[in-house]
């Protein structure tokens, strides 16, 4: 039974295998995560938006302009930024920090969506920061929360909780 369903399924395959495994294969290359980037759990951030200090660090080291690319992984969008977005999706653990954020135009911010950034997006974001990013700030994207970004979200739990209520 089961021998004759895997002869009947190599049978339709067969003459399609000289496509299917390198397609796959390809398509397996093109959606692969950056190595050793993104965030180190899924857990989502306390903080859901880029707001006050963090937001005018992604903006202002994008000197306002939109980080995008002008056609696929080429080139540099034109357009003012109107955004601040989490490059490794809020949805899927990316935290709500410096090192995750990109300034982006509305087009390039509603074309994006939750899907965790391929290899070659965030290597084509980090070859393009080279040439606009002021001297000495990193222009890899990280995705981790550092020991200083967790203790301001502890002390925001804190102040919260010791808040009167109404
Ligand atoms: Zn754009």
């Amino acid at each position: 039974m089961i021998a004759a369903i895997l002869a009947g399924v190599t049978a339709a395959l067969g003459p399609n295998l000289w496509w299917l495994v390198p397609g796959a294969a390809a398509l397996a290359v093109i959606v692969f995560p950056m190595p050793r980037r993104g965030p180190n759990s899924s857990a989502r951030d306390v903080w859901r938006g880029f707001k006050y200090a963090p937001r005018e660090a992604v903006l202002s080291r994008a000197g306002g302009r939109c980080e995008g690319a002008a056609f696929i992984a080429w080139g540099r969008c034109a357009s003012p930024a109107v955004q601040v977005d989490h490059v490794f999706p809020w949805s899927r653990g990316g935290p709500t920090v410096v090192s995750n954020g990109q300034a982006l135009c509305a087009g390039h911010n509603r074309s994006k969506g939750a899907m965790t950034p391929p290899w070659w997006y965030v290597l084509s974001l980090e070859r393009r920061r080279r040439t606009y990013f002021p001297h000495g700030v990193d222009v890899r994207v990280f995705a981790v929360v550092t020991e200083e970004e967790r203790a301001a979200r502890t002390g925001t739990a804190a102040r919260s909780k010791a808040r009167p209520r109404r």
